[in-house]
Parts: structure tokens; sequence; C-alpha cells
């Protein structure tokens, strides 16, 4: 398998460059050549970590063996605290959720990047080489981070945060993790701080080669493509004789994206339902047929303040019949003006398989409301706006539909007590975090500081 870039100039590269590569050298994102089709009916009674192993091979070319890789993936989803991986839960009789929070941070970023981090470990010890995974967190991407590339011989990992404007749970979830390869940088400053912090380490290209910088952040390919797999797997398990929809919570639209994939592989889907906060760019986009750019708004779902999805390129690489010089003069008129508008034809011809709801924090805290009332479940805001475009779409439609519940409701206690006045516990294996002993080193915010200590505290030896 080869991959392309969406923007056309970057060389073509193998599954284990994209891995290791992220952004493409002209800009754009990695995709590969072509989608390799596979049969649903030829997966039924598969694990999850079997089911894994087949969506996923076809994509790895000869980058990995299978064997190396059926292991790796075995171990990634071995700590998982539900049997199923990722439960079905109905909610009545035509909406069901799917639970993507059982994996160590409780939240579905687990269940790609307790993945990545094993492969580029796999991929780098091969190469004996090593990298120093460098990231900001805001609050959720930091402790998923830090659990997939905990104890890995060769990668070291150092997480910003903004000191004292992440929640006490965000926090710990990341400083309480012993291992010598994790360092937590408490930053005195916000978030755009830590991110400039980290942008001012990247654009220093002597720093930034001597310690073989690299991010896990969502535009990675891997990311998407172990994403794909609890569509797959969703399907199996409700074999409703009936192509299913799924609607999912977006913003960065990586994980509607696998959706996207799949269907693109051959699983029957009837529809991808986007539901977005206020910071409502996807939805404008599929209402107008335009992409604008506004400031991004603090909402009740944090992880999906976002005004550019960077993922949602993949798909008009697509929708631009994958013309790479068209949609590079786009990205670059957008980036310029704000602005990219696409012809009704293509719209309409997007609206096949997507569409799009926008809820506010009024609906979102109405909405985990009314899951606690009538099925005595509590939801985080995240999944409520899932629900929400679930039930959107089903006033119109009777197929069935699943709404991803892409975070555990402990993760957003405020929220979900505010709604229904019942503060969610932590699961068993987080009972103890708050008697957990923290490691984190705070910093003021100076770039030459932060350098200096990533200099130090890195494994790599002689860096400049
Ligand atoms: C990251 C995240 C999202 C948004 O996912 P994208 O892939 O960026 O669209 C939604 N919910 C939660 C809980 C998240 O952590």
């Amino acid at each position: 398998m080869r991959y392309v870039s969406t923007r056309g100039e970057a060389p073509e590269l193998p599954f284990d460059e994209v891995l290791l590569t992220g952004l493409a050298r002209d800009g754009g994102l990695y995709v590969p050549a072509a989608f390799p089709p596979l049969d649903p009916v030829s997966l039924r009674g598969l694990s999850y970590p079997d089911l894994a192993v087949r969506v996923m091979t076809p994509f790895l070319g000869e980058a990995i063996a299978p064997k190396d890789f059926a292991r790796l993936v075995e171990e990634a989803y071995a700590g998982f605290d539900d049997p199923d991986v990722a439960p079905l839960r109905p909610l009545d009789g035509k909406l069901w959720l799917m639970e993507l929070f059982h994996g160590p941070t409780l939240a579905f970023k687990d269940y790609a990047l307790q993945v990545l981090g094993r492969l580029f470990d796999h991929v780098l010890q091969a190469r004996k080489s090593r990298i120093t995974v460098l990231g900001a967190t805001s609050g959720d991407t930091g402790s998923a981070a830090i659990e997939a590339c905990r104890d890995r011989d060769a990668i070291d990992v150092f997480i910003l945060h903004p000191k004292g404007r992440i929640s006490e749970v965000q926090r710990r979830q990341m400083t309480t993790v012993a291992s010598a390869n994790v360092h937590n940088l408490a930053i005195d400053g916000t978030f755009d701080d830590c991110q400039d912090l980290v942008k001012g380490m990247f654009n220093d290209a002597g720093f930034r080669d001597a310690l073989r910088l690299s991010s896990v952040n969502s535009i990675n390919w891997a990311r998407i493509l172990a994403q794909t797999v609890y569509y797959f797997a969703a399907a199996l398990k409700l074999d409703a004789g009936q192509p299913l929809a799924f609607a999912v919570p977006t913003g960065n639209f990586g994980n509607v994206y696998a959706g996207y994939v799949a269907k693109r592989m051959g699983l029957p889907v009837r529809k991808l339902v986007i539901g977005t906060n206020r910071n409502d760019i996807l939805f404008r986009f599929f209402t107008e047929g335009a992409m604008t750019v506004r400031n991004v708004e603090p909402s009740l779902s944090p992880a999906m303040d976002i005004q550019i999805s960077s993922n949602f390129e993949r798909f008009l690489f697509d929708l631009y019949e994958r013309d790479g010089e068209k949609l590079c003069a786009a990205m670059e008129a957008f980036r310029r003006s704000g602005r990219l508008d696409v012809e009704k034809k293509l719209l309409d011809q997007a609206l096949e398989t997507f569409s799009a709801h926008r809820f506010d924090d009024v609906a979102t805290l109405a909405t985990i409301a009314a899951v606690h009332r009538e099925n005595g479940l509590l939801i985080d805001p995240h999944t409520a706006i899932a629900v929400a475009a679930a039930r959107a779409v089903r006033d119109g439609d009777d197929a069935p539909v699943v709404a991803l519940a892409s975070a555990h409701p402990a993760k957003f206690p405020d929220a979900v007590e505010r709604a229904t006045g019942t503060r969610p516990a932590l699961p068993k294996r987080l009972a103890d975090l708050f008697e957990r002993e923290e490691r984190m080193v705070t910093l003021p915010n100076d770039l030459a500081e932060v350098k200096a200590h990533v200099r130090a505290h890195a494994r790599l030896q002689g860096a400049a």
C-alpha cells in the first residue's frame, strides 16, 4: 500500500514512513492510494483485536510483520476494561450508544493511540532509532498521548499544560503516570502559550532534528485507521439487516472521517451524522457549501472547541476527485481569505454521505438530562451532542443509529452534575487517582528555559 498527499506534491510513501512523518512535506495529509475492499460478512465472530488486525492489515503493506502486528494489537486492547472493548448499549429500539471510553484515559482517543504508541516503538526499534514526542494539551489529548508512550523504549514524551488551568482529574491522569520516559511540564501561562512554546521548539530546525521531535496529533493516518475498526465492530454486532447510520461528535473531523473510510472499504453505512457544538464550521459547510473561519468559543464540550477541522482536507481530496493541484490551490486560498466555497454539485454529493447538526450548551445539558431521566444513564457532554444529532436525523428516517460515546461521564463531572444533579464516579481503575503521587515540573513561559529542560531530560544523548 502506498500513500499519497492531498496536495499532490510530496513523495508517495509506505505505511511506516507515513506513520513517522505526520504532515506531508507539501503541507498536505497522507491518504492511501486506494481503499482496499473488505467484505464485512468475512469478519463475523471475530474478537475486537482480531477484527482490528483484519481491518488494518491491508493498509500496512510490507511495513510490519503480520505476527508482530497481531501481538501489538492484542497488547494494545488487553488493558481495556470491557471484554467487548467497544460495547453497544441500547437507548431505545433504534438507537444505540457505542461506548468508546474503556481505555486507560476514558476517551476514544485511546482506541487509536494505544496502537499508535506501540507501532511507533516497533518501527523505531527496528531502525535502532528514537524520537521525542512533544505536545501541548488543554486537557484530554495529553493524557492519551502519555498513556500511549509510557514505558516505550524508543520514545520520550514531554507534555506541556497550562499550570492551574486544567481540571484536577485531567492533570492527575497525566502527572500520576510513574514512567521514567514521561515528562509533565506545567507552564506558568495559558494553553496558547503552551502551543506557542511547542511551535517554537518545532520551528528550531537544529533542535528539532537533534531531538527527533515528533507528535502524535490527530492528522496521523494511523490514528484514523485504528478508528475505522469500531465502525465495523458495531455493524457486525448489531447485524441489523440494513445499513446503519452513525452519529459522531466532531472537532477535527478525525473520528467521523474514520467512518467514511469504513464506508469506502465496503461497510454499508446509511449516513454519517456530524454533531458539532457552537464551534460549527462543519455544520455551516454542510448547510451553506462554504467553509468560513470564525473565532473559537469555549463550550461544555471542550474537545470539540475547534474552528478548522484539519482532517476535513482528506474528505475534500476525494470530493475534488483526488485532484491534488486543485485542492492545494483551494486550501491556500482558504488560508489567505478564511473562505472555501464548493459547487452545489459537490455539496450535494457530500450530503449523500454526511449530514450535520449543531447544538449549543443548553441543548447539550438538556440531552444529558433526558438520557438520565429516560435511561438512568449518565453521558458526557460530547456524547450528548452525538445523541442529539442521532435524534435529529431520526425525525425523518427510521434507520438504526449508533451514537458514538466519545468520553466517560466522569471526565466531565461538572457538566454532568449540572444537568442531572448526580456527580459521576470514576471507574474502578481510576478510583484511587486522588491518592496517587504526582510528578511534574513547573517552568516559566520562556522558550529558552523549556528547551533547556527538554534537552537535559530527553534520552537522546549528544543533542544540540
Ligand atoms: C477529541 C475528542 C472529540 C473530537 O474528535 P475528532 O476526531 O477531533 O472529531 C470528541 N469527543 C471527545 C471526548 C474527544 O476527546
